[in-house]
């Protein structure tokens, strides 16, 4: 196997470096994947040069993506969808939940599910549970037939890739009324959205998207060290309920009551960034790496 160092490009004049060993490489119909073996890091995802997870932390931002909404509720969460997360991540976190009865996962990328499955099968082995169904397709057109047919979740997670490529159909406005459409009367939406450094207009755009359609909208912070910056997620209920006080004692590798009520604690010049934020409607492309 070939041992090199491989650079992702973080933002203008800044980026990451990585001692690799290339296990898988393919150039999918949808985008460019790597998965690697990193002395530090263990296994990675990167898509469009873009890393997506690794071994090493991805137990983080999995964990504040799912328990959040979760746990962030006083009704149970029988139904969940999520749109992308091929690794597996996110669904093998909602199916630690006893009350989860049914979990539909649209992924657009076969062949990123293919390879996740079987270079990183560590992160994931709730494919074959019961309780989940897997489409193949983009989630943007899962999510209009499923407002069509009246289709209702609990909570849906969006844990798609940054708006660059594949992903921009899921950022635009009609995919937003689309999602209010098809949550619960107690529903809750989060979406993984960005680097605040890196990527400063993606947090507050989402924000303007949900606060087109549903009632209440928050921001909640997790530090995923691989990224090089707490990353932002997104999340929006129907029933105007915030999210800031966990149910249960849930301990995971990272999350814990503790640090779901913290992640609501925004930096100040988080706030600033999002006070400042002028909303055009166009979707921020960042493109901080196109291969
Ligand atoms: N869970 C990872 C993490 O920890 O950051 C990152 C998310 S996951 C790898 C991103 C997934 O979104 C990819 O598998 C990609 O194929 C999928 N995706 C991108 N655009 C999509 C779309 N329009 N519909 C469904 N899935 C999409």
């Amino acid at each position: 196997m070939t041992h090199y160092w491989w650079s992702e490009r973080v933002g203008p004049g800044f980026s990451h470096s990585y001692e690799v060993e290339l296990l898988y490489e393919e150039r999918t119909p949808f985008q460019h994947m790597f998965i690697f073996n990193t002395p530090f890091w263990g296994r990675a995802l990167v898509l469009d040069g873009v890393i997506q997870l690794t071994e090493g932390d991805e137990y983080v931002y999995h964990e504040m993506m799912v328990h959040v909404p979760i746990l962030g509720r006083d009704q149970q969460v029988r139904s969940v969808l999520i749109i992308g997360g091929a690794d597996g991540g996110a669904l093998r976190e909602v199916l630690t939940h006893e009350s989860v009865e049914r979990v539909v996962q649209v992924e657009l990328d076969k062949a990123v599910l293919k390879a996740c499955r079987k270079y990183m099968p560590e992160i994931c082995r709730g494919w074959d549970d019961p309780r989940v169904q897997l489409i193949i397709g983009d989630g943007a057109g899962y999510m209009k037939e499923a407002a069509r047919r009246g289709e209702q979740f609990d909570v849906i997670l969006l844990d798609s890739t940054d708006p660059i490529g594949p992903a921009i159909s899921l950022f635009e406005r009609p995919f937003h009324e689309d999602i209010a459409a098809c949550l619960s009367d107690h529903g809750v939406v989060v979406r993984q959205s960005g680097l605040p450094r890196t990527m400063p207009k993606v947090m507050p755009f989402v924000m303007k998207r949900f606060e087109d359609v549903l009632p209440l909208v928050q921001v909640y912070r997790a530090p995923v060290s691989v990224y090089g910056d707490e990353m932002a997620f997104v999340a929006a209920t129907k029933d105007g309920v915030a999210l800031n006080n966990p149910r249960g004692d849930h301990i995971g590798k990272f999350y814990n009551p503790g640090c779901h009520r913290a992640a609501f604690e925004l930096p100040t010049w988080w706030n600033k960034l999002i006070e400042s934020y002028e909303d055009d409607g166009q979707i921020p492309l960042e493109t901080i790496n196109i291969l």
